[in-house]
């Protein structure tokens, strides 16, 4: 097989912090390797319309602490169609690309499987979503950051849920997934998580308003996630609990969630899966998503992280029970 001589590198889908330490991680790894890197603006678009620009070791100086994408990012319906995807192989044999890493979520990474059978052309993905649904990794880029920014909020919403003694409702991101609702709700201290994994088990809301929420508390924070499974979000929630008697307060946080300077964690993920991306491109893998398991570096194959369910540990909705009581 032909050794990889140079690499493109796009973000795509939803922007999650991280992403930028990632591309510098990617451009630096590809160079210190005697690769070339080009930067593909606005994802699959970028590579449709030709928005591709070679990048050197400066072209990614003073990113590694900034959040979004440098490089942009978009939805790009034109990629869902063969015609789309062949001007995008057009443009990559123009540009000499023989590898690429995409960074984004299980839509980015279900038209890159779909693009890299199509072509035969090698693709890697680096996990890049606050949601952390991706099945095969513990952790995606911008998740930590993203509950970071959660637990930062709601602690100003305590003071003034204690302040009035009032019970509030936080909606988070995570449209199909809890993970940030449940560990957000632990790590503030919350009374509850809605989240859509557990949603069909038992009525949550349902619950807590039997047990009259906290009794031994005069002020209540539960968590609910932005899924239409949780509940119908928190709006629907607020609307189930004044039907019972009860005044609640609801903050849907919303795109901050999305935004700020990447954690430490993040900035250190993002580092290691950009060198295990190249590395995996010079190892002739293709079709995987860099995952962390335990710590340790992992490939997925692409079938796998986007069509497996990730469980939630259903051991923290114990956790967070216990501790609200
Ligand atoms: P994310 O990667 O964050 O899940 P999206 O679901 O918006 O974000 O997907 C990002 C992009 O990936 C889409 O705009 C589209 O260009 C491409 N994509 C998603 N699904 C497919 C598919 N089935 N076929 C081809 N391309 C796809």
């Amino acid at each position: 097989m032909k050794q990889i001589q140079c690499i493109g590198v796009l973000t795509s889908g939803g922007d999650a912090p991280g992403m930028n330490a990632a591309i510098r991680s990617v451009t630096r790894t590809a160079i210190f390797n005697r690769l070339k890197v080009k930067a593909i603006f606005k994802g699959y678009k970028g590579l449709i319309t030709g928005e591709i620009i070679p990048f050197e070791t400066q072209s990614v100086s003073n990113i590694i602490q900034q959040g979004g994408t440098i490089i942009k990012t978009a939805r790009c319906p034109e990629f869902h169609t063969p015609e789309g995807r062949k001007k995008a192989y057009d443009n990559l044999l123009k540009e000499e690309i023989d590898g690429l890493i995409v960074i984004g979520g299980d839509g980015t990474f279900t038209g890159a499987r779909i693009f890299s059978q199509e072509y035969n052309i090698p693709v890697i993905g680096i996990p890049g979503t606050i949601d952390n649904d991706l099945y095969g990794t513990d952790y995606t880029l911008g998740y930590d950051t993203a509950l970071n920014t959660i637990i930062q909020a709601v602690d100003k919403i305590r003071d003034t849920a204690t302040s009035h003694e009032r019970l509030f409702i936080v909606e988070v991101m995570g449209r199909d997934a809890g993970f940030l609702a449940l560990n957000g709700a632990i790590a503030s201290g919350a009374e509850a998580a809605i989240i859509p994994e557990i949603i069909t088990e038992t009525d949550q809301l349902e619950e807590l308003i039997h047990n009259g929420f906290r009794k031994t508390k005069n002020s209540s924070i539960v968590f609910v996630s932005e899924s239409n499974l949780a509940g119908g979000g928190a709006m629907a929630v607020a609307e189930r609990l004044k039907e019972k008697g009860y005044d609640p307060r609801v903050t849907i946080l919303g795109h901050v969630q999305r935004g700020g300077s990447p954690s430490a964690l993040d900035r250190i993920l993002a580092s290691r899966m950009g060198v295990a991306a190249v590395d995996a491109l010079l190892d002739d893998a293709r079709s995987v998503m860099i995952g962390i398991v335990d710590n340790e570096i992992v490939y997925v194959p692409f079938s796998k992280a986007i069509k497996d369910e990730k469980p939630v540990n259903k051991y923290l909705l114990d956790v967070l029970k216990l501790l609200s009581i």
